[in-house]
């Protein structure tokens, strides 16, 4: 059941800004939304127009399948929580959960077990008597996050709730943020520009530019098959590597890739291979992830050959950068500079975008390498 729809929603700021550009969007009943984008997309102005906070220049917004533009905030029955969660400095971590339920003229016994409930949930039964300045900043987080849930909101609206914290806590939080909102079935829109908190939090991702969604999916799917190259560039630490290529198809079962420095030969049994061949002649854009290559011996034949320029080693692993003749490619676990590495390219192509260098300048941007 579809809990919110955005029906070709825009916004148009009076100076002209067009932040959200005819947007569809609809989120199911208890499912994880993760807006994704870089800073400027759009993100949190589609968050204010489904609070009520902001009024779309067009479009519908429906909540259980009712027109909702016209809804005040309180109508729509949204929790919204922001990057800077205050809580009532005065209060008990008791008073601040249970004062909305107070204000909803709830009775004292049904206040204080569903503060009981969700202080457990939450992790934090044993701070109820504490007041905030005597919380760490994780416990802090919990309690307001628990004060905006406790009056069931239709849905759960998080606005970069992370992003003040330092890495090891918000590892920790996101994880727990995730297992909340999922027990208590709360649908939820969550807005981050961390490809890392997307991915690992959402049921599905909305990957948005300027305004509008360049790609829906689940987190798997756009990592595993990006539909354009900006996201194909946005997702993934090191960024994807983009190498422009000519097409030429061979009949004896190889299909060889021109670099330009020097030419990989690709087996057509793999079917994205035999995709390619309509392209014989043509210039395309071959898109490689860091973890999919492996070095391979230098008479290793049609594999892609470069040189180590450096590495860097981060504990878990070590990302090599290639130099592969102009463009530079991320290789794990391959340490040393100056040693010649040679990489089965079969194994490694993840997608491949037509491009025509006289088409748009999006559709084909100049291939970047990872290392910068
Ligand atoms: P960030 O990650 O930096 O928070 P965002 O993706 O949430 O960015 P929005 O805050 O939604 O982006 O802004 C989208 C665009 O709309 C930006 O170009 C922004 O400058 C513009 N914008 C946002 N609010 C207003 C406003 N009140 N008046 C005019 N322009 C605005």
């Amino acid at each position: 059941m579809t809990a919110l729809a955005l029906e070709s929603v825009s916004k148009t700021f009076p100076s002209g800004t067009v932040a959200v550009d005819a947007l569809d969007l609809s989120v199911s009943d208890g499912e994880v939304m993760v807006l994704l984008g870089p800073s400027g997309c759009g993100k949190s102005t589609i968050l204010r127009m489904v609070a009520g906070l902001e009024d779309p220049t067009d479009g519908l917004i429906r909540f259980d399948g009712e027109i909702a533009n016209r809804w005040s905030p309180r109508e729509r029955r949204v929790a919204m929580a922001f990057q800077d969660f205050a809580l009532y400095p005065h209060m008990s971590v008791r008073g601040n959960l249970g004062f909305p339920l107070k204000l909803a003229r709830q009775s004292p016994e049904t206040v204080s077990e569903r503060v009981a409930d969700l202080a457990a949930a939450l992790g934090v039964a044993d701070t109820l008597e504490r007041r905030p300045g005597q919380l760490s900043g994780g416990q802090k987080q919990r309690v307001a996050m628990g004060r905006a849930i406790i009056r069931e909101p239709r849905v759960f609206l998080l606005d970069e709730p992370l992003s003040n914290l330092d890495s090891a806590l918000r590892q920790g939080l996101r994880a727990e943020i995730s297992s909340l909102v999922r027990s208590i079935g709360v649908t939820t829109i969550y807005v981050t520009h961390d490809q890392t908190e997307a991915l690992t939090m959402a049921d599905r991702v909305a990957i948005l530019r300027d305004g509008r969604i360049e790609q829906l999916s689940t987190p798997h799917g756009a990592y595993r098959a990006p539909e354009s190259l900006f996201v194909a560039a946005f997702l993934g630490t090191p960024r994807m590597n983009l190498l422009w290529a000519t097409v030429y198809a061979y009949l004896d079962d190889r299909l060889l890739l021109d670099l330009g420095h020097q030419h990989v030969a690709l087996p057509w049994s793999d079917p994205r291979v035999r995709d390619l061949v309509r392209y014989h002649g043509e210039q395309v854009i071959v898109g490689l992830r860091a973890e999919a290559v492996t070095p391979v011996g230098a008479d290793h034949a049609g594999a892609l050959r470069g040189i180590v320029r450096y590495a860097e080693h981060l504990g878990h692993e070590t990302i090599a950068y290639l130099d592969v003749g102009g463009m530079a490619a991320g290789l794990d676990e391959l340490t040393g500079t100056g040693h010649e590495a040679v990489m089965p390219v079969e194994s490694s192509l993840r997608r491949w975008w037509r491009s025509r260098r006289d088409g748009p300048a999006e559709q084909a941007p100049d291939p970047e390498p990872v290392a910068e």
